[in-house]
């Protein structure tokens, strides 16, 4: 580990966007737009959890940030775009969990 990381903490909640966040462009795809990483291989990740988008059939969806580690591409997408999980909960589909306020 010779490179020191500058402090950087995954601050996902934090109410301030990063930096890198706000060059960040929209991907159609839930994955880099520019070399497809995945999410998996994000560097940083910020959450809009401030300003939540209401969709037509009463689903909050909000941008999730990512700043790929591999060619240090800043890109966002809806949370609602993201693909479910493989293997992770096949009974139980989409958790339609509200963590809410
Ligand atoms: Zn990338």
């Amino acid at each position: 580990m010779g490179k020191a990381l500058l402090g950087f903490t995954m601050d996902a909640f934090s109410p301030v966007p990063p930096a890198w966040a706000e060059s960040a462009t929209h991907a159609l795809q839930f994955c880099c737009p520019r070399c497809g990483a995945s999410t998996a291989q994000a560097q940083a990740v910020w959450i809009n959890r401030r300003t939540p988008v209401y969709t037509p059939n009463h689903r909050r969806k909000w941008q999730e940030f990512y700043h790929c580690g591999e060619c240090q591409t800043p890109w966002w997408a809806w949370n609602s775009d993201r693909p479910p999980t493989p293997g992770l909960s096949d009974e139980h589909g989409e958790a339609d969990e509200d963590e809410d306020v």
